[in-house]
């Protein structure tokens, strides 16, 4: 239940982490790997990683949610835990259309935490809920 990506998707992750933390960079073949299984949202999302526009906001009690800066400025809250983020691309491509495993949101969450240069953000928990329930974005 906790990991709903595919072993392929998983392993690649595992070997991003692996050569990032020896070379400091992403070798061509894993960026080709990734372009295969993700298609064009790989690009896109290490864009994002380049903008260090993924941070985890973390609370007291231990959940835990991803805040996406996108392409627009729009920001967006990603739950990895349950594989969602609330944009256009990843109500239409994945969940309508299965046609992508995941969005560039939640594959940079899962990059920038591969490659260890996530930003950490604590709220505390009622900061939490309150993004969540998806009614305000944190303002900082
Ligand atoms: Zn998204």
């Amino acid at each position: 239940m906790r990991y709903i990506l595919p072993a392929v998707a998983k392993q690649l992750f595992t070997d991003i982490k692996e050569t990032y933390e020896e070379n400091a960079q992403i070798p061509d073949d894993l960026l080709i790997a990734l372009r295969f299984v993700f298609g064009s949202c790989a690009l896109q999302a290490l864009d994002l990683v380049d903008q260090c526009a993924v941070t985890c906001v973390s609370s007291p009690s231990g959940r835990k949610a991803f805040q996406v800066v996108g392409g627009s400025g729009r920001l967006y809250t990603c739950f990895i835990s349950c594989h969602y983020c609330p944009c256009p691309a990843f109500t239409y491509s994945v969940l309508r259309r299965n046609e992508g495993l995941l969005c560039k949101h939640i594959l940079a969450a899962y990059l920038c935490q591969a490659m260890g240069v996530i930003q950490q953000e604590t709220v505390s928990d009622q900061q939490m809920s309150t993004l969540l329930c998806g009614t305000a974005a944190l303002d900082t």
